[in-house]
Parts: structure tokens; C-alpha cells; sequence
């Protein structure tokens, strides 16, 4: 998967800290240099009576901390939560301070002796930490740069063309024309500069290096702990390691455990043709030789390597060498996780190391979710299961529901007392089992379309319009008097129709059911900083306090509740229960024996963000 655009990389992320860091480092270090140049003017002038140009000077000093002020103010102007706009604007401004910063250092250079100055080595020092903030090649710019200047004041003092100041007593007048001098002046800061920029390039890469890999191996912890589903999980272990590594791609390949296969589960930064092969290019005796038991494998140009199939193909993509590492689970291998470079021999024996922690760092999350994918499969496909056969039951039962009725209505003849008897009490067991089928249906149900369906933005108005609607013509029937009481705004929730359906069918259901006739159902809809709560109370025969805890687990009916002879299964809150987890939702009940109950759902209000259901 490809990161969307405005996603900063792991690299830029660290880059980021890195040039905002040293641009801060920068303007801290500059007060000190500007302040430093003021005093030692004054000291060098007065204390010691050196014959410096004053005036200058200090204008140099005071011109170093007015544009350091310049640059306070223009990094926070600078800000933006865009992190590709603040690093391009951060860049600018760590350039414009290093230019200046040079500038200065030459003035300041030309007034204290140009080729004689004893300020020189404040270049170097100023080096080094361009060379700390600057990444690659930057720092080899700045030092010819600084050579130019330097080389520039030395020619132009040299020729007359610039006055020059020999501040140090002592020194001849002329050394600034003397060539050998110039030369070795030159030639040793040119020297002592590449080596200092040389040198911190190298120890600044080689952290940076560090820092990415311990920041790698952060992301993917935090990948393979926060990821939700298992593709997302190695599409963002495949992305982070590639980036790391600096690597032109990577691929993460799980064993299947029927057929022992390797397939391709999540690629980075491979073309869409080479995807298309979904094999892995090492040879089964590698596999099984190095990566099974353990080993990474280094293929340091696969054009030559006798363990590469197919290597025509892996040249054609671009692909020159590999790395791949075992990902071992507790107690077998799932996979193989490898890294692609477009380069030969690009991948060390220490980029293996770093590979294998992160296959070890991310072997137990994966086990995890693996078997939590098998699990929700089975869980799946077990509902898939008593969706087929509940719905093969319902058209029997209706069947026979049908056919008792007419019996029971005299047309298939007169009945006796005792034959009226017999055919309620089976009417009875066929209407509770009736109701199973379909409770068990809507439990089904709830655990297969509706996982799959989106939450989105569902007006909850209507939907309760709609059942109540519905239900007020068996609640009059039963002389329970059923009220609804809405909001004048329409308030929407995170949820799909049919599970906001499924809950408030039943809790209403409920309440009409269990609330005797002259009863009252009330059901009402409030906002809160909570959420969207919802309740519907009534005056019915409530819940004994012992079974309250017990209430949503599946099949499970309140004492009073069986003793009364109201048909029930004891699944409809459990599904509710389920229901309103997946919205992110709460549902709590209170109650009393004898005069009502009130069950309180909570459900989050949709924002701007949620995609707005097509059907509301
Ligand atoms: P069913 O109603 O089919 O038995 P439910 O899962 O919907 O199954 O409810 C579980 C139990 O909770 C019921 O059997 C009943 O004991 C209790 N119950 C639910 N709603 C109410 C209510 N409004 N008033 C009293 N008891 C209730």
C-alpha cells in the first residue's frame, strides 16, 4: 500500500527534527557568537589596546544578532502543520542563516587580518556545526564557500584593493602579500575543512542511520500492536522496514500451513506487473536451507546468485539485490520478510541484523493476529452455518403455525375439549420455537452482514419513527400506552440502519412485552457531551436485582421473566449488546421489581468526517 501523500515517511520525520533542531541550535549558538564579538571588540580594543577597526566590528556583531532576531521571527512565521511545507520553509531558513552566518565570518575575518586573522578557526568551528545540520553533501558546498571567501579576501587584500588590518603586534606588515603564507593559510583551512566536514558527514549519517532504525523498529511495534486487521498490519510493517533499510522495496510472504507455501501478503514499492507473479524469488533451498532455520539471507547480486529462480525476471524489475529474513513464531516460522535494492550488494550483514529484530519484534503480533483472523473466520462461517439451517427451520414451523390455526379454527372439523387443549399447548411450544429461530436468525445475522457493513453517519430520528410506528399497533392492542419523545433537531449517530433497527426493535419489543396491559412505554432521546442517549423505560414487571449482571449473556431470562409464561429466548439483548459494542456505543439497564425497567444506550454522535448513509 502507498503511503497517501501529505503522510510524512518515517525519514522525513527524523529529517524534520533534525533541520528544525539544528536550525534552533543555530540561532542559539549565533547569540552567543554576535554577543562574543561585542566583547572581545571591547576587551581586545580597549584592554588590551590593540589597533582593531572598532566601529566595523561591532557593526559586525550587532548585524549577526539583528538577523539572528530576523530568523527567531521568521521560524515561528514559518510553522505549519503541513510537515512537507515546514521542512521546505525550515530548509530555506537553515540556508539563508548558514549564507549570512559565512558572510559575517569573512567581514569579521577581513577586519581582524584577513590571511592573518587569529579568528580563522571560527570557520572550522562554524563547520562543524553546518556539518551536524546539514545532511549529505551540504556541508561540502558550505566549505567551498568559505574557501572562496577566504581565498577572495586574501587576493583582494593582497592586490591593495581591500585595506588590511594587522592586529596582532608583532607580525609583519606585509605577511598578508607574502605568497607562501597565503598558500599554507589556504591550503591547511581547506585541508582542516574537508576533514572536519568529511569526518561529521560520516559520524552524522551513520546516527541518523541509528536513530531511523530505532525509530523503524518503534513504527513497526507500534504497527503491528495499534493495527487493526492484518493487512493494514503488513502493509505498514512492509512500508516501514523499505524505508528504513533505504531499500527500493519490500514484501512480506506468509506459509500457508495446508500447503506449505509461501504467498505474497503485503508488498512496498514493487511495480504492479512484478506483483502480478506473487512468487517469491528465492529458491526453495534457501528457504528451507537458511530462512527456516532461522538464518537471513544476503544475495548480494542476483544476476550471479545460483539461490535466485526466475532471475531474469528479478533483473527486469530493476531489482539487484536482496535480503531476507525468517519471521518465527512461537513455535513455528509464518513467513519471510524481504527487502529489495535496485543496487548490487546494497545490504549488509548489519541491515540482516536489524531485519531479523524486526521479524522478531513482529513474529508475536503477527501470531496474534493471524490465529485472531482464523478465529473471527470461524466465527464467521459457524454463523454463516445457523443462518442456513434457522432459515431452512422458519418455513416448517410458519407451516405448521398455519396449519394448527386452521385446525384450531374449526375448519378441519369440530374439536373436542380436550383436543382444543393439546393443540394450544402445541401452538405454544411452536410459537417459542418460532421465536428462536428467529432470534438465532438476528444473532446470525448480527455477526455476519453487519460486520462487514461501514459505520456511517445514520439520522436516528426516523429510524425510531419507524419501529414505533410499527410496534403502536400491538401495543394498543395490549392497552400499553407508547410515547416517544424526540428532539425538534435531527441528531445522527455512527451506525448502520439495519443494527439501529435490530437494537431498538428489541428494546422496545421488550418493553412492550414485559409491561402489562395499562402500562406506559416511553421512549426518549436526549443529546449529552457523552453521546446521543436513548432510553426506553417502562412500567412493566421489571428485573430482579441478582439477575441484572446476567442480562446480556446469551439465552439467559430473568427469573420473573420465565415464571410469568411471556415467551422468550434470552438472545435479543445479547444481540443488542453485541450490536452496540461494534457502534462504540454503551448500554446500561436499571430497574425494580414490580414497577418498571429503563434500559440507556449511548451511542457516539457521527462527525462532519462520516460518510453520510445514501439511504437516510
Ligand atoms: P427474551 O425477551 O426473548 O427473553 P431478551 O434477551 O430480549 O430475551 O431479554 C433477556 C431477559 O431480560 C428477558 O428474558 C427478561 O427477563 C429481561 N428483560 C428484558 N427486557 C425487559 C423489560 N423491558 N422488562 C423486564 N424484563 C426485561
Amino acid at each position: 500500500m502507498v503511503a497517501p501523500p501529505n503522510q510524512p515517511s518515517l525519514l522525513e520525520v527524523s529529517f524534520r527534527y533534525d533541520v528544525t533542531g539544528g536550525s534552533t541550535q543555530l540561532i542559539r549558538t549565533r547569540w552567543v557568537a554576535g554577543g562574543l564579538v561585542l566583547l572581545a571588540t571591547a576587551i581586545c580594543a580597549h584592554l588590551l589596546k590593540l589597533p582593531l577597526p572598532e566601529l566595523p566590528l561591532y557593526a559586525t556583531g550587532l548585524a549577526v544578532l539583528a538577523y539572528n532576531g530576523a530568523f527567531v521571527w521568521a521560524s515561528r512565521r514559518a510553522y505549519t502543520p503541513d510537515v512537507a511545507a515546514l521542512l521546505k520553509r525550515t530548509r530555506w531558513i537553515v540556508a539563508a542563516q548558514v549564507t549570512l552566518d559565512w558572510l559575517a565570518l569573512a567581514a569579521f575575518v577581513h577586519w581582524t587580518g584577513g590571511v592573518t586573522s587569529p579568528a580563522i578557526p571560527f570557520l572550522l568551528v562554524h563547520l562543524l556545526i553546518v556539518s551536524i545540520v546539514l545532511p549529505r553533501w551540504l556541508p561540502y558546498l558550505y566549505v567551498g564557500l568559505g574557501m572562496a571567501l577566504l581565498a577572495a579576501i586574501a587576493f583582494l587584500e593582497g592586490a591593495g584593493i581591500l585595506p588590511h588590518y594587522t592586529v596582532i603586534p608583532g607580525l609583519p606588515a606585509d605577511l598578508h602579500t607574502n605568497p607562501v603564507w597565503i598558500a599554507g593559510v589556504l591550503g591547511f583551512t581547506l585541508v582542516a575543512a574537508a576533514g572536519i566536514a568529511s569526518l561529521t558527514v560520516n559520524i552524522m549519517a551513520q546516527l541518523r542511520q541509528r536513530e531511523d532504525r530505532i525509530n523503524a523498529l518503534f513504527a513497526t511495534t507500534q504497527a503491528v500492536t495499534s493495527a487493526t486487521n492484518i493487512t493494514a498490519l503488513l502493509d505498514r510493517m512492509a512500508r516501514t522496514v523499505a524505508e528504513a533499510l533505504g531499500a527500493r522495496g519490500a514484501a512480506i510472504h506468509l506459509l500457508d500451513e495446508t500447503s506449505d507455501a509461501l504467498t505474497v501478503a503485503a508488498v512496498y514499492g514493487l511495480s504492479q506487473s512484478y506483483l502480478a507473479r506473487n512468487s517469491l524469488e528465492l529458491s526453495r533451498g534457501a528457504v528451507d536451507g537458511e530462512l527456516m532455520a532461522g538464518l537471513p539471507v544476503v544475495v548480494h547480486d542476483i544476476a550471479s546468485d545460483p539461490r535466485i529462480r526466475h532471475a531474469r525476471q528479478v533483473a527486469d524489475e530493476g531489482l539487484r539485490s536482496l535480503l531476507a529474513v525468517p519471521v518465527i513464531g512461537r513455535s513455528k516460522p509464518l513467513g519471510i520478510l524481504c527487502v529489495y535494492s535496485d543496487q548490487p550488494d546494497r545490504f549488509t550483514l548489519a541491515d540482516a541484523d536489524f531485519l531479523m529484530a524486526i521479524g522478531r519484534q513482529s513474529a508475536n503480533a503477527l501470531e496474534n493476529a493471524l490465529v485472531f483472523e482464523s478465529l473471527q473466520q470461524a466465527e464467521q462461517a459457524r454463523a454463516e452455518f445457523v443462518q442456513v439451517v434457522t432459515h431452512e427451520l422458519r418455513a416448517p414451523v410458519a407451516g405448521s403455525q398455519t396449519l394448527l390455526r386452521t385446525m384450531m379454527r374449526g375448519l378441519a372439523g369440530e374439536l373436542n375439549e380436550q383436543q382444543r387443549d393439546l393443540l394450544s399447548r402445541i401452538e405454544h411450544r411452536l410459537d417459542m420455537l418460532m421465536e428462536l429461530v428467529n432470534d438465532l436468525l438476528a444473532l446470525a445475522a448480527s455477526k455476519t452482514l453487519d460486520v462487514e457493513e461501514e459505520l456511517k453517519r445514520q439520522p436516528l430520528q426516523p429510524v425510531l419513527r419507524h419501529i414505533v410506528d410499527r410496534v403502536s399497533r400491538e401495543a394498543e392492542a395490549k392497552g400499553v400506552q407508547l410515547q416517544l419523545d424526540l428532539p425538534f433537531e435531527v441528531l445522527s449517530v455512527r451506525a448502520t440502519e439495519v443494527g439501529l433497527t435490530r437494537i431498538f426493535d428489541n428494546l422496545i419489543g421488550n418493553a412492550i412485552k414485559y409491561t402489562p396491559s395499562g402500562g406506559r412505554v416511553c421512549v426518549r432521546v436526549v443529546e449529552r457531551p457523552a453521546g446521543v442517549v436513548i432510553t426506553v423505560s417502562d412500567t412493566g414487571i421489571g428485573i430482579p436485582e441478582e439477575d441484572i449482571p446476567r442480562l446480556f449473556e446469551g439465552f439467559f431470562r430473568a427469573r420473573n421473566a420465565k415464571e410469568s409464561g411471556i415467551i422468550g429466548t434470552g438472545l435479543g439483548l445479547n444481540i443488542v449488546k453485541q450490536i452496540v459494542d461494534r457502534f462504540g456505543g454503551m448500554i446500561s439497564v436499571s430497574s425494580v421489581l414490580g414497577q418498571g425497567t429503563t434500559f440507556k444506550v449511548t451511542l457516539q454522535r457521527a462527525s462532519p468526517a462520516d460518510e453520510a448513509d445514501e439511504a437516510a
